[in-house]
Formats: C-alpha cells, structure tokens, sequence
C-alpha cells in the first residue's frame, strides 16, 4: 500500500490555519490506485455485507464502487436539509460547532448489514454518526472502512465495539 499512502497529498492550513487536509484526489485520478482502494476497503467485509453506507461527500466516491464490488446495495448518508424524503437525523459535534447526517427512513432495515464507508476518520464524530443512524434504523452496522486514519485524533475512541478498517494510518 506504499503507493496508494503517496497519493495522498497534504495541505497545511486548509480549510482554516491549523488544519493539515489529507486530499485524496490523486488516488482518484489513478486507475490503478483507485481499482486498489477500492478492492481493499471492501476486502474484509465480502460476503458480509447487504448494503453500503457512505458519508456526504468524499465517502460517496468511493463507496458506490465498494458497494458494486461486494455486491451490495448503496445508501448516501447525507448532510441535513438535503435528503428529499423523510429522513432520521443524528447531530455530532465537530471541531468548531456541530453538524447533522441525515439518512432516509426507508433506506435501511432491520437485519440488513451495513458497512459505512468514508475517506477520512479524524476526530470520529462523523463516523459515530453514521453508526448511530445505521443502529437506528435497526440494521447491523458490520463495519467502517475508510481510505486514511488520523490516528493522532483518536477517531476509533467513539467507535468503541465497531470493526473499523483504516487502509493507511497518518
Ligand atoms: P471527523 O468527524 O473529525 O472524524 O471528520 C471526518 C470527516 O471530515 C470525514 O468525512 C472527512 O472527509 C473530513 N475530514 C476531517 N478532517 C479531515 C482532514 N484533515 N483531511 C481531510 N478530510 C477531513
């Protein structure tokens, strides 16, 4: 996975001072890097999974493609105010303020296995989101997988019993 770590670029300071944001356009314009990211996100979870649930907005990229890969369905996680339908909401708090994910009340059922799948697990408060809506609805959460872990953030302390995969830690 040497490769696919070199692809993604850092750049300090954005979107505000103090924040180093891990791009991962780079793996996305690779053929072969984004073909590898993909198999491997999905790679634990195969045969385990009904549906994949990704994060507004990068986690939609590449959660289609693991959706298709592990022969599952796809359900977006969305940000409030932008699901059409009626929707079950879930607020968690981030580094300055709080936000709210958004999951369409039909979209998940009881005993349908999900995996929710997103680029980047920092601080963890949008991954637990996503757990949380996913627990809800009263389907199984199987796992998260994400591209990259900040592990300095500690994101896997609110994901206390979630089987999280991490395909690079930086
Ligand atoms: P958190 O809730 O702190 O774990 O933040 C995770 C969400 O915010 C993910 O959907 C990421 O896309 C995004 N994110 C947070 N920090 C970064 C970062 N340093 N670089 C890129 N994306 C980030």
């Amino acid at each position: 996975m040497t490769a696919l770590a070199d692809l993604v670029r850092e750049i300090p300071d954005y979107p505000s001072p103090g924040i180093v944001f891990k791009d991962i356009t780079p793996v996305l314009q690779s053929a072969q890097a984004l073909a590898d990211a993909v198999a491997a996100l999905g790679e634990p979870f195969v045969g385990r999974v009904d549906v994949v649930a990704a994060i507004e907005a990068r986690g939609f990229i590449l959660g289609a493609p693991v959706a298709v890969a592990l022969g599952a369905g796809f359900v977006p996680l969305r940000k409030a105010g932008k699901l059409p339908f009626d929707t079950l909401s879930e607020g968690y708090t981030l580094e300055y303020g709080t936000s709210e994910l958004e999951v369409h009340v039909d979209a998940l059922e009881r005993g349908r296995r999900v995996l929710v799948v997103d680029d980047v697990l920092a601080t963890g408060g949008t991954a637990a989101a996503a757990a949380q809506l996913v627990r809800r609805t009263g389907a199984d959460l199987v796992g998260i997988a994400v591209l990259l872990e900040i592990a300095a953030l500690r994101g896997r302390r609110q994901l206390e019993g979630v089987d999280v995969h991490a395909l690079l830690a930086g």
